[in-house]
């Protein structure tokens, strides 16, 4: 059986590490952060194409993603992923967006909060990350697979007929010397579940609102070369002031915390073979989105 080194746990080295163990593959993950301390940890997180190009390749990956988390949300209620409809909404008429083909109904709405004038309406899988993370994790272990905390300086040597899988996330800004990937800090703030059933988002901002089990997670940022994880009270009060505009109840809502995460953005996400190595990283706001998809596309590369 051939061996593959994934390194990286968040959700794109894990479904990569998942998929590849299904597939026959030997498996051992390698992390300087296990899962819950990852970027993939602070994901709000909804099935939405953000920040990730090239549209077409992104597109088809978030549409395999989308059919995959739909029948986890039916199958496995320990999965974490729940179908919940909510509403996109824009200041001004905006077309379709480019995305519209790998959802199964986008529709036009009407009701819509005091000072928009467009939105749309779709049901959407919404991703408790703590816990995906941790079934994803559980998953790669009842499969066989190893996760060891280790922080590399590099990516490690193959051996003869063995494959690296390069899931590092920014880290492949080091590990594979790759400069055109940026950090983009998202902020969020975590406040008590208050009964919101529906997500709300607003593109500008960003703005948006994801219900969960427990808590609601309310954002956000999207500052471009920005390194700093340290939560800042005043954008937190500004991203509650934005998202009270959809969803009032938010005033009286209980704070329970923030938190910081830097998306792993590039120009174009990088999956391609090169010689023993298999790069998939720079999935900026959308490797929640995209993350099944990809990891099909990985193991076609071996
Ligand atoms: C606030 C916020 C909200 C978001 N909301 C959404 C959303 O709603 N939907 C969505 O699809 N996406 C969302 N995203 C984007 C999503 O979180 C990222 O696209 C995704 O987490 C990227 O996953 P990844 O596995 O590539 O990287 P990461 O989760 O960062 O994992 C990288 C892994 O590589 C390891 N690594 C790195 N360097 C080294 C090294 N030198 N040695 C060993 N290991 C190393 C790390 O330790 C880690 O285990 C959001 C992001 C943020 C910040």
């Amino acid at each position: 059986m051939s061996r593959v080194t994934v390194v990286g746990a968040g959700v794109i080295g894990l479904s990569c590490a998942v998929r590849l163990l299904e597939a026959g593959y030997r498996v051992d993950v390698l992390a300087r952060d296990l899962p819950l301390e990852t970027t993939s940890a602070v994901a709000a997180a909804i099935w939405y194409p953000y920040r990730a190009l090239p549209q077409q390749r992104v597109s088809a990956w978030s549409q395999t993603t989308y059919t995959v988390f739909d029948a986890l949300a039916d199958t496995d209620p320990e999965s974490g992923v729940v179908m919940r409809e909510g509403t996109e909404v824009f200041a001004a008429p905006t077309p379709d967006p480019w995305w519209s083909d790998a959802v199964p109904r986008l529709a036009r709405e009407s009701l819509l909060p005091t000072g928009f004038a467009d939105g749309w309406t779709f049901r959407t899988p919404v991703v408790e990350m703590p816990i995906y993370l941790a079934w994803l994790a559980a998953r790669v272990r009842e499969l066989g697979g190893t996760l060891t905390r280790i922080s590399l300086r590099g990516l490690p040597e193959p051996a003869p007929g063995n494959v690296i899988v390069d899931c590092a996330g920014l880290g492949a800004r080091m590990l594979a010397d790759d400069s055109s990937l940026v950090p983009v800090r998202g902020q969020v703030v975590r406040v008590a579940q208050f009964g919101l059933e529906r997500w709300w988002l607003d593109a500008s901002g960003p703005t948006y609102v994801v219900p969960r089990s427990n808590d609601v997670i309310v954002g956000g940022t999207d500052q471009e070369g920005e390194w700093s994880r340290t939560p800042s009270p005043e954008t937190a009060a500004q991203i509650l002031d934005r998202a009270r505009r959809l969803v009032p109840a938010l005033a009286d809502a209980e704070v329970l915390g923030h938190r910081v995460g830097l998306r792993p953005v590039r120009p174009a996400v990088r999956l391609e073979r090169v010689g023993d190595v298999v790069h998939c990283y720079g999935h900026g706001g959308a490797g929640v989105t995209c993350s099944w998809g990809s990891a099909e596309e990985v193991v076609s590369l071996l």
